[in-house]
């Protein structure tokens, strides 16, 4: 199994690190080409304006859409988790817009630009440490969408079949449960 990670923008090298942890085979992504040996990829936190534009520069929203036609699971954190939604709340630019959710941008206010706090994830821990850096969080979630963890009366995780979202950095802290979760989702997209 190889999973990608794509380094246009934001923190590519944590969630390398992360997977490597787990001890899965990781690459980072810079050419459309990759994506053919890859059997998922995370997109990663970052500033989502900016990643949306080097990825049409580059040619992954296409590719990237492709890639999920053909059910190979994404990963989207914080910025990731914004490309990947349908709709940003109060922009047109909708990126990916693969996943079934409404997404609101720096939602937490300025006091809590940054924080990190417990979370309980479905299917994945009852505690896990969630750091937030200007993070967005799903307003509504459409369809088949599943909500997998709530803060502060918002939805901070979703699954929706082979795509999941967090609007938290998973990757800057040492606990792999959620990358975790990520590989069992790719193993069951690739039977
Ligand atoms: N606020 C950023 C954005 O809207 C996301 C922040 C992050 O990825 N840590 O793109």
């Amino acid at each position: 199994m190889k999973i990608g990670v794509l380094a246009l923008q934001g923190a590519v090298a944590e969630h390398m690190r992360m997977i490597e942890m787990i001890g899965e085979e990781t690459v980072a992504v810079k050419k459309v080409e990759q994506l053919e040996e890859l059997d998922g990829i995370i997109i990663p936190g970052g500033e989502s304006t900016t990643i949306g534009k080097l990825m049409k520069k580059y040619g992954f929203d296409s590719a990237l859409v492709e890639f999920s036609n053909q059910k190979k699971p994404i990963f989207g954190t914080c910025a990731g988790l914004i490309i990947l939604a349908k709709e940003i709340n109060g922009t047109s630019d909708t990126h990916l817009a693969l996943m079934d959710i409404k997404v609101e941008r720096n939602a937490f206010g300025r006091q809590r630009e940054s924080f990190e706090t417990n979370l309980a994830i479905k299917g994945v821990a009852e505690d896990f440490r969630a750091v937030f850096i200007r993070a967005p969080y799903i307003m509504e979630v459409k369809n088949d969408t599943e909500i997998l963890s709530i803060f502060d009366d918002k939805i901070v995780a979703a699954r929706q079949g082979h795509l999941l979202g967090s609007a938290f950095h998973p990757e800057l802290t040492l606990d792999p449960r959620l990358h975790q979760y990520f590989v069992e989702m790719i193993k069951e997209y690739r039977r």
